[in-house]
């Protein structure tokens, strides 16, 4: 099986007010209709039929939008009392 990955790097922030980062890939393969934008439905007759896919809506892609939030670390708050 060949399989397509995005990596994304995440930086803490330089500013401290900058505690939301947000950002997005687009157009990535949709797994659940291996691309295909339809998948195959059997009902409970066996009949068969292909469907819009429900993941990406037949467009075959899907766009991923992903935020990040940053806070104190607790770890290190609990090791300082200790
Ligand atoms: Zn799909």
């Amino acid at each position: 099986m060949i399989e397509t990955h995005t990596t994304i790097e995440i930086t803490t922030p330089y500013h401290g007010e900058e505690e939301l980062q947000q950002t997005s890939i687009k157009r990535m393969t949709c797994n659940y209709c291996n691309g295909t934008g339809e998948i195959l439905h059997i009902d409970d007759n066996m009949d068969r039929e292909f469907i819009i896919c429900p993941c990406c809506g037949g467009t075959r892609f899907v766009d991923a939008e992903i935020t990040v939030k940053f806070k104190p670390s607790q770890y290190v708050l609990m090791k300082s009392k200790i």
